[in-house]
């Protein structure tokens, strides 16, 4: 017998009409990319997602449509997403990070018809766009008085545009599996993968987030997402914080340790989220200027393990709570997060500290395992490393034209590709990527515990810890420091500091000093080229 309850389909743009109808003065902040501080809020937000949606239509834009952004975190770049949804298409974004050839790539297997640009990113386009056959419109998301002189053809300036759109509009209305938003894989082995949102998931997702023990969302708060839209979903924080009701501060273009200070502290934000090298800088910042953060309750770190020592600082030192999260764009994209409860009452401050450097718990709405190779569950003894899968309404069940199934099983499991161990209450500790794991003498070491071990020394700006050919051991960790400016530690001294923090075999074989450490379009290190780099290296002994 089946229930006799309504079905309701879960679509992005139901979200945006109840922070209208029951939010709608709350306020969205930007920091615009023409300077100024812009103010709306969700009422306004929502008339212009309509007047968005309509005017697509006036283009021509159908369902299913791909219609790509590149922009900051702006009031603009959040009513794109939802018109774009609202009229059934799908919105892609693109992360201005990636070199042209990859963009170019991407754009044209999503096969982009029109894209929405920050002027920041004009010129990139300029020389990318005649490589995207399918892109017939190009709309510039400013005024007509910043309006820039381009050489590109079928350009529009943003609110010229969307003036066009008034009128009469109803959100379309069509099943919640419908493709809602679409992202890529950074793609840092082989090609870049795309990921196919659904309205429910993103529904389901900005749902999970909002718990108490997700990111935690109401509608006394001020949410900053300092992610950007770009990466990864935002997040899901376009969705839930508008669902939640709280005030969004959006910080557009100013990325730096000021910028971000300033947005923290004159809009008196709550809870924010980002990764960890942006912490990072904010923290030496804050170091620097001898701030402080009296309104900010919590921040929500993920994308890369966050070091112990930033959890540490940003309590012990500033009174903000730290949510360690972990998750991936597969995951639209958060898959756990490490909140302390009851079980951790009688623990000491420093293995609490212990437990928070962990990625945490699944939520409600993920399901999670370790294997080994042969997909044998492992147990949960907080030691035994596996391979770690996830299942989920929100989880990618295939990517995007069937690229990289063989990470699929038949019982919807996905294999992130990363390896971790769960401990006994089901927390969950990420020990690295498979492809970054040390394999030394048969055994696994983990380059990120070494790595957050490391840039826990007051010397270390930034650690990274790779694996290198060892004639006797197959691998060994070799461990690269950007020191401190003004700071100028010794190998030893970084040794000596980790040396009885980790077992004798995991210590790195040697420590090389470095000036600049290489990233991805979304912050991590990048490893492959970082061994690239390092290839004619050989540890003391080994030079033969
Ligand atoms: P991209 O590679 O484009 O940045 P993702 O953001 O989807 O894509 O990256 C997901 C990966 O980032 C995860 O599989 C994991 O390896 C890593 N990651 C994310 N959060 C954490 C975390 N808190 N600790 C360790 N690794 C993390």
């Amino acid at each position: 017998m089946l229930g006799l309850m309504q079905e309701w389909p879960l679509l992005c743009h139901k979200v945006i009409d109840h922070a209208a109808n029951y939010h709608g003065d709350r306020e969205v902040v930007s920091r615009s990319v023409e300077g100024p501080i812009h103010r709306t809020n969700y009422r306004n937000t929502r008339a212009r997602a309509l007047a968005f949606a309509r005017r697509l239509e006036l283009d021509d834009v159908r369902p299913d449509d791909r219609i790509a952004t590149m922009a900051w975190n702006t009031w603009r770049h959040l009513e794109a997403w939802y018109g774009i949804t609202g009229l059934g298409a799908i919105y892609h974004t693109l992360n201005p990070r990636l070199f042209p050839q990859q963009l170019v790539w991407i754009m044209n297997d999503a096969e982009d018809s029109m894209l929405f640009v920050d002027l920041t990113f004009l010129p990139l386009i300029e020389k990318i766009a005649g490589s995207v056959p399918t892109l017939r419109r190009i709309i510039v998301l400013t005024d007509r008085e910043h309006m820039p002189q381009t050489s590109l053809a079928n350009v529009d300036c943003y609110e010229e545009w969307l003036a066009e759109g008034d009128g009469d509009f109803t959100w379309r209305d069509f099943d919640e599996r419908t493709a809602a938003g679409m992202c890529y894989t950074s793609g840092t082995t082989g090609n870049p993968k795309g990921v196919l949102y659904s309205h429910r998931s993103n529904v389901l997702h900005a749902m999970a987030s909002i718990f108490p023990d997700v990111i935690g969302m109401s509608s006394g708060d001020t949410m900053m997402p300092v992610v950007p839209f770009f990466h990864a979903n935002a997040w899901g924080t376009s969705f839930a914080a508008p669902m939640a009701g709280s005030r969004l501060v959006l910080p557009g273009p100013g990325m730096d340790g000021k910028s971000i200070y300033e947005m923290l502290t004159n809009e008196k934000v709550t809870v924010t989220a980002a990764v960890p090298t942006v912490w990072l800088m904010l923290l030496q910042y804050l170091e620097k200027e001898n701030g402080s953060l009296p309104d900010l309750d919590r921040v929500f770190i993920g994308g890369s393990a966050c070091p112990r020592s930033v959890i540490e600082t940003f309590q012990n030192r500033y009174g903000v709570k730290v949510r360690h999260g972990w998750g991936m764009t597969e995951m639209s994209p958060i898959g756990s997060v490490c909140v302390l409860n009851p079980d951790h009452d009688s623990l000491s401050a420093d293995q609490r500290l212990d437990v928070q450097a962990k990625q945490g718990q699944p939520f409600f709405g993920v399901e999670m395992k370790i294997t080994d190779d042969d997909d044998n569950a492992m147990p949960h003894d907080g030691r035994t490393f596996g391979r770690l899968k996830v299942r989920g309404p929100a989880v990618a069940s295939a990517y995007y034209k069937g690229d990289g199934a063989e990470q699929f099983d038949s019982d919807q499991w996905f294999d992130t590709g990363d390896v971790a161990h769960i401990d006994e209450h089901g927390y969950m500790q990420v020990t690295d990527r498979s492809k970054d794991v040390i394999k030394s003498g048969g055994e696994w070491i983990s380059s990120i515990a070494l790595e957050n071990l490391a840039v826990g020394h007051p010397a270390v700006a930034e650690a990274a810890v790779i694996g290198l050919p060892h004639p006797k051991w197959d691998e060994r960790p070799l461990l690269i420091i950007i020191a401190k400016a003004e700071c100028n530690p010794s190998k030893e001294e970084i040794l000596d500091f980790m040396r009885d923090k980790v077992s004798k075999w995991w210590m790195p074989d040697d420590v090389v000093f470095v000036d600049a450490i290489p990233h991805t379009a979304t912050g991590k290190i990048l490893k492959t080229e970082l061994r690239a780099q390092m290839k004619d290296y050989r540890f003391p002994g080994c030079e033969s």
